[in-house]
């Protein structure tokens, strides 16, 4: 195994992860450059996240523990995550793993790097020639070094209905500029890229299926964060500017995904970080492989996820004395199905998980993952109007933190917010809520709506995956025996 240009590692543990960060990477937030991403108020919340898979804001110690397992092949103890799932139990086991440390640190964790790693190695055994040895060399740098990847995907676009070689600007898909006798150059911009401005390298993935006449944007390569060239313009973390005292963000103070613009302005790329060069049909397949493990991951953490909101659900309905109400029990039946649902889709993918015959690699069951995914999708917003139903307004209105820092204003918070419990306990638990449906809830909506695709992306891809001939026959059969 070869080193590859640029790699940092092997990252052994948080301290190895946060002292490989301050290499130079081209950062801005808010239209400041930011020299040291581990060092900024908001920004070091995404190396905190990040840091969750050496076990950063993990309190159970078994949990930790499983964060990491040796490798026998590798002969070198990795992040449990680059585990390659060999029967449909590994899979439940990176099921499960997700779920715990979700529910863990209270925001969505997703391994992306592991994502892209099976994904293309999936895609590689059919490519053959160079670029399969050249992948294979990299992501086993990867896993072994311990590296964060953050997965680059969906490009800029421009104009939706455009297909990227008719857009006015060439530059909204990423795209190979230049050929040289050792690399490529490559331009354009990819959007919400999650902890790009924390990861170690980045994995740059076609966005979409292509056609001939568009073999310049079917390319996938990485570059380390720190390449020449590349700028991160990263979103502001409005939850976590917005928890201006520490009693409220319970979630966001402490962790945060931050999305960047990633723009590659004429960035060279080495051939042996390239793994797909001009190939329209290898080029589709990768998009469509690394979205079923990443829509896989998230169906996993969003049961975490909805676990919180059960809990939140149920403990608001206590605090106000509405058990036994009917239309209450029955928002609260509503989100447990919501959460119940999303779960038996992440543990059938896993248990109807499908061989990869040529790696060997048990690839998560497609239907049952894009049917978790487009429910989660399309039923968030419910769950959301749940809660604030149960609620009532003061899902909004609650006092702030620093008024409950005021002795005198503590005592009126004590006597009026009481209700089936002491009222300085329900005004922390509406401080909760509010960061759910507030503080956070912004971002954690538009993230149930889109991140790991769209609705439609989920949908096309039932619709065209379905095994629609079993039922046809059920009814063809009752239309034979019609006279
Ligand atoms: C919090 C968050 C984190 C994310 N993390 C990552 C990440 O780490 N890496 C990454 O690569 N991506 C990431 N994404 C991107 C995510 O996958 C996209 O948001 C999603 O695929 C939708 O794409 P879009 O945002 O460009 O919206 P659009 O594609 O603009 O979609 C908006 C609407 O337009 C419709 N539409 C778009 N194009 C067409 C068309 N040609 N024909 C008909 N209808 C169309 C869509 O169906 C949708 O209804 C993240 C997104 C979010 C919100």
């Amino acid at each position: 195994m070869g080193s590859i240009e640029g790699m940092v590692g092997p990252l052994k543990d948080l301290e190895d992860y946060k002292g490989s960060l301050c290499d130079g990477r081209v950062v801005f937030y808010r239209g400041k450059k930011v020299d040291d991403v581990t060092k900024h108020p908001i920004l070091s919340l995404a190396v905190n996240h990040v840091g969750c898979f050496f076990g950063e804001g993990i309190e159970d110690n078994e949990l930790r523990k499983r964060l990491f397992y040796h490798d026998p092949e590798l002969k070198a103890t990795v992040s449990a995550f680059y585990k390659e799932p060999r029967s449909p139990s590994d899979l439940y086991d990176r099921f499960q793993l997700t779920y715990d440390v979700t529910k863990s640190i209270g925001v969505l964790v997703a391994h992306i790097s592991s994502d892209a790693v099976f994904g293309s190695k999936i895609v590689a055994s059919e490519l053959g020639g160079e670029y399969r040895e050249r992948l294979l060399s990299y992501v086993e740098n990867v896993a072994k070094n311990n590296l964060f990847m953050a997965g680059a995907q969906i490009d800029v676009k421009g104009h939706r209905t455009l297909r990227p070689a008719q857009q006015k600007d060439a530059d909204l898909y990423v795209h190979a500029v230049e050929e040289k006798s050792d690399g490529i150059v490559v331009r354009g911009a990819k959007l919400h890229t999650s902890n790009a401005i924390a990861c170690s390298e980045l994995f740059v993935l076609p966005g979409r299926a292509f056609r001939e006449g568009e073999e310049d944007y079917a390319i996938a390569f990485t570059v380390p964060a720190n390449a020449k060239g590349l700028k991160m313009i990263c979103r502001p973390a409005i939850g976590a500017e917005a928890a201006l005292n520490d009693l409220e963000g319970a979630r966001a103070s402490k962790v945060a995904v931050l999305e960047s613009l990633t723009i590659f302005d004429n960035v060279f790329v080495p051939w042996e970080r390239v793994f797909v060069y001009k190939d329209i049909e290898k080029a589709s397949r990768l998009a469509l492989m690394f979205a079923l493990w990443h829509r896989f991951t998230a169906v996993s953490y969003r049961v975490g996820l909805a676990d919180h909101l059960i809990g939140l659900a149920k403990l608001v309905e206590e605090a106000n004395g509405l058990e036994r109400v009917p239309h209450i029990q029955k928002e609260i039946v509503d989100v447990v199905t919501y959460a119940e649902i999303q779960k038996m889709c992440a543990r059938m993918a896993a248990y109807e998980g499908i061989k990869h015959e040529a790696t060997g690699i048990y690839m998560p069951n497609s239907i049952y993952t894009n049917i978790g995914k487009l429910y989660s999708n399309a039923n968030y917003l419910n769950v959301i109007h749940s809660l604030i139903d149960i609620a009532g307004g003061l899902a909004i209105t609650a006092p702030s933190g620093d008024d409950y820092d005021n002795e005198e204003l503590r005592k009126d918070i004590n006597k009026y917010l009481s209700a089936a419990i002491p009222g300085e306990e329900r005004f922390k638990l509406f401080l909760i809520l509010r960061e759910a449906v507030a503080l956070m809830g912004g971002e954690e909506s538009v993230t149930h709506i889109h991140a790991e695709g769209s609705e439609r992306a989920s949908l096309i891809e039932l619709y065209r995956t379905y095994d629609f001939d079993r039922p046809k026959q059920l009814i063809q059969r009752l239309l034979s025996k019609m006279r």
